[in-house]
C-alpha cells in the first residue's frame, strides 16, 4: 500500500502554503502538497510581457493603513516586495464618452450619487427580504444598522436602473470594483482603505516563494523538497473513518490521515474532483450558493504612450451603451515607467465572451475602443495578453463572490470539514473572501482547526489504549 502521510494538502496557492507552514511549524512535518499545475502560487501569477513582469491574477495588496495590520502587507514588507500606491477612486473623474470627450465632473458626480443611492436602496430591499425570511426561519436577523444614513423611508422602493452609458459605466465601477462605498467591506474597515499595486519584477509570487523557503528545502530559487509535488492533478478523494486515499490523474495513489483541500470554489462546483462517498447535501448546497466572479485583466503593449499619465490619471473609464464593455482602464506608468502598457479589466459575461474568442479579435475590439477615446491616429498595440481564468480547469473563475447579504450558515458550511477532509481557501474566509489575505488567513485558520482535531484524536486513542 502507498506510504501514509499525516496530512495531504491539495493546492499550492497562498492558502495551501500558509496551511502547510503552520503544520510544519507545529511539528507536523510529514505533509505532502499536491499541486495540479507546474508552479506554486495559484491565483498569484506573473508573466513577462512587453519587457516587464505583469500580474495576471492578484495585483494589489488591498487594505492598508487601517486600525489593524494586513498580514500580507506585513509579509510584503518583510520580504521587500516592491509596491506602489494606487488610487482608483479617481477613475470616476476620467470618464470618456464614445467621442473621446471627458464627461464634466458635475455630471459624473450626479450619476455617481444616483448609482450609490440606487445600490443602497437595492441592499435595503434585499436586507428586508432576508430579514423576513430569517424571521420565518426563526434565525437571527442582521442586527447591525449599516444603512442608517438620514434618508426617508417613504421614497420609492424601486432602485433606479442605470440607463445612459455614463450611468452604466458608474454602475459597473461601483458593483464590480468599489462596493465599499455602498456596503462596508471588512478588508477596508479592518485593514484600511489604501491599496498598493505590486510592482516587482520578481512578481507577487516571490512572496510565496519566500514563505516556502522558511519551511521547505529550496536552493537557488527552486523548491527541492519532495513534500511539494507539482503536476499532480487530484481527481478522487476517498474518505473513511480511518483516513483518506487521494488519487491523481497520472495514476498515483496517496494515503493520509487527513486532507486539507484548498481548491477554488469554481473547482469545487466543477466535476474535476470526485468524492467517495459523495459530499453530504449541506456541503453541496453551500458550495452551490457561492457565486464565482470572473475578472480578467487584458494587457496591451504599445510602441509609445498616447494616454495622459499625470497625477490622478492612472485609471480611466470608457462609457459605452453595453455595460462592462472595455470599461475600466489602467496605465502601468506608475509601476513601470516607460513600459507603454495599458490594462483593461473585464468581468463575468464579458470575460467569458473574450476568453472564447481569438486574441486578435479582442485586440481589434480594444483598439476600436481606444480610438473612440483617443482618436484614430494612435498606434496599434504590438502585443496582447489575455488570461483565461474561467477556462482554466484548476481555477474555473477568479474569486468567490457571496451574495451581498449572505447568511453566516453558508460560510460555516463551506468551511466545515467533512470527516477527515478539511476545507480552506479564499472562499472559506467569511471576512476576507476574494482577497490574498483571505486565502492566507484561511490557511492558517484551517491548520489550527486541524491541529486541534489531531490533538483530540490522539487523546481519544490514548484513552482507548489505557482501557485496553
Ligand atoms: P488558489 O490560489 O487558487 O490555490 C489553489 C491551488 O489549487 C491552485 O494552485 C490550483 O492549481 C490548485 N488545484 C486546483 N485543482 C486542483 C487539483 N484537482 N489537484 C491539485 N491541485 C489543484 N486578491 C487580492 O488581494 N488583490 C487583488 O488585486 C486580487 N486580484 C485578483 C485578480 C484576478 C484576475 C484573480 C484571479 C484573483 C485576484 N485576487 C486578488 C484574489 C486572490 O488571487 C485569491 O483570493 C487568492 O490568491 C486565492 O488563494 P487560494 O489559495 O485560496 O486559491
Amino acid at each position: 500500500s502507498p506510504p501514509r502521510s499525516a496530512v495531504i494538502i491539495v493546492g499550492a496557492g497562498i492558502s495551501g502554503i500558509a496551511a502547510a507552514k503552520v503544520l510544519v511549524e507545529n511539528g507536523v512535518k510529514d505533509v505532502v502538497i499536491l499541486e495540479a499545475s507546474d508552479r506554486v502560487g495559484g491565483r498569484i501569477r506573473k508573466e513577462s510581457f512587453g519587457g516587464v513582469s505583469v500580474e495576471l491574477g492578484a495585483g494589489w495588496i488591498a487594505g492598508v493603513g487601517g486600525p489593524l495590520s494586513n498580514p500580507v502587507w506585513e509579509l510584503a514588507a518583510k520580504f521587500g516586495i516592491r509596491t506602489c500606491f494606487s488610487d482608483y477612486s479617481n477613475a470616476r473623474y476620467n470618464i470618456y464618452d464614445r467621442s473621446g470627450n471627458i464627461i464634466p465632473s458635475g455630471i459624473a458626480a450626479d450619476s455617481y450619487q444616483k448609482a450609490v443611492d440606487s445600490a443602497i436602496q437595492m441592499l435595503r430591499n434585499q436586507e428586508e427580504e432576508e430579514g423576513e425570511e430569517e424571521k420565518a426561519n426563526h434565525g437571527h436577523g442582521h442586527g447591525d444598522d449599516r444603512f442608517n444614513s438620514n434618508r426617508n423611508n417613504n421614497e420609492s422602493k424601486r432602485p433606479s436602473t442605470p440607463e445612459t452609458p455614463v450611468e452604466l459605466a458608474i454602475d459597473f465601477l461601483l458593483h464590480d470594483f468599489e462596493m465599499a462605498e455602498v456596503e462596508p467591506i471588512s478588508t477596508y474597515v479592518d485593514f484600511g482603505e489604501k491599496e498598493f499595486l505590486v510592482a516587482d519584477e520578481r512578481g507577487y509570487d516571490h512572496l510565496l516563494f519566500k514563505m516556502v523557503e522558511e519551511f521547505l528545502f529550496t536552493s537557488e530559487g527552486r523548491v527541492l523538497d519532495n513534500r511539494l509535488k507539482l503536476n499532480k492533478v487530484v481527481r478522487e478523494l476517498q474518505y473513511s473513518k480511518s483516513g483518506v486515499t487521494v488519487k491523481t490523474e497520472d495514476g498515483c495513489v496517496y494515503e493520509a490521515n487527513y486532507v486539507i483541500l484548498s481548491v477554488s470554489i469554481g473547482v469545487l462546483q466543477s466535476d474535476l474532483l470526485a468524492f467517495n462517498p459523495r459530499l453530504p447535501r449541506w456541503k453541496l448546497e453551500a458550495i452551490e450558493k457561492c457565486d464565482v466572479m470572473v475578472y480578467t485583466k487584458i494587457f496591451l503593449k504599445f510602441p509609445y504612450k498616447f494616454w495622459p499619465s499625470g497625477p490622478e490619471k492612472e485609471f480611466f473609464i470608457y462609457a459605452h451603451e453595453r455595460r462592462g464593455y472595455y470599461t475600466f482602464w489602467q496605465h502601468m506608468e506608475n509601476a513601470y515607467p516607460g513600459s507603454n502598457i495599458l490594462v483593461v479589466t473585464l468581468t463575468n459575461a464579458e470575460s467569458k465572451r473574450v476568453e472564447a474568442q481569438p486574441d486578435e479579435e479582442t485586440l481589434r475590439e480594444a483598439m476600436a475602443v481606444l480610438r473612440d477615446m483617443f482618436g484614430s491616429d494612435i498606434p496599434d498595440a504590438i502585443d496582447i495578453l489575455v488570461p483565461r481564468w474561467w477556462n482554466n480547469r484548476f481555477q474555473k473563475g477568479s474569486y468567490s463572490n457571496y451574495p451581498i447579504i449572505s447568511n453566516h450558515k453558508v460560510f460555516h458550511n463551506i468551511k466545515a470539514p467533512v470527516g477527515r477532509i478539511f476545507f480552506t481557501g479564499e472562499h472559506t474566509s467569511e471576512r476576507f473572501n476574494g482577497y490574498v489575505h483571505g486565502g492566507y488567513l484561511s490557511g492558517i485558520d484551517t491548520s489550527k482547526a486541524l491541529l486541534e482535531e489531531m490533538k483530540k484524536e490522539k487523546e481519544r486513542n490514548s484513552e482507548s489504549q489505557t482501557l485496553l
